[in-house]
């Protein structure tokens, strides 16, 4: 069972599979993915999260990250960044699709003060209508999952020091328009290429 994997001097952690979403470019659609097994037979508890990291300090960030949204266990995310930090942790970072607010029905961002120090943000489309092609939201409605995305962005605006919005390179994707949002919201925006081989 993977639980942390290093890609260049960070170290990733893949926390859960599940997901409220099932984008047509998720990498667990391609047949390699990350180059590790990230298919978890079971999702690790706290120990074997901190036991799987050992000294944190060591990388340049630790990454939530994973086969699947991170903030659905935003409890164990929150008590292991509070240890990451503790042991000396240099950034800590969460890659997340931005519907934790209403997976947990109410702001959990203030909850992520101090221990977050980057989250990027898939925000993945220019609208609901793109969104739903491309995000293809699985427990909420694309205008409902689409309109929390963009709150969280507002709250993480608030509470967290570097904000990133994401796009994947992809057709459909109007790159320009979902620059224009993350300007208008005042946060960072990336474009990442797809990788997967299919
Ligand atoms: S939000 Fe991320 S993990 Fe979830 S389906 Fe999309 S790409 Fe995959």
């Amino acid at each position: 069972m993977t639980v942390a994997y290093t890609i260049g001097q960070s170290l990733y952690l893949n926390i859960t599979n599940r997901c409220t979403n099932n984008c047509v470019f998720c990498i667990r659609r391609t047949k390699e993915g990350v180059g590790y097994d990230l298919w978890l037979s079971r999702e690790p508890n706290l120990q074997e999260l901190l036991e799987a990291v050992g000294d944190p300090g060591r990388y340049k960030e630790v990454v939530f990250c994973g086969y699947g949204e991170p903030l659905i266990r935003l409890e164990l995310v929150i008590a292991a960044a509070a240890e990451f930090k503790k042991l000396g942790a240099k950034q800590i970072r969460i890659n997340t699709n931005g519907q934790a607010n209403i997976i947990h029905q109410r702001n959990v961002v203030p909850e992520l003060a101090g221990l977050v120090d980057v989250i990027s943000i898939s925000l993945n489309a220019q609208n609901a209508g793109a969104y739903a092609e491309l995000s293809q939201p699985v427990k909420y409605s694309p205008e409902e999952a689409y309109s929390a995305v963009l709150e969280f962005a507002r709250q993480c605006k608030k509470y967290i020091p570097r904000v990133v919005l994401s796009v994947v390179n992809w057709p459909g994707v109007d790159i320009e328009a979902c620059r224009k949002i993350a300007e208008e919201l005042e946060v960072e925006f990336r474009v990442r290429e797809f990788y997967g081989n299919g």
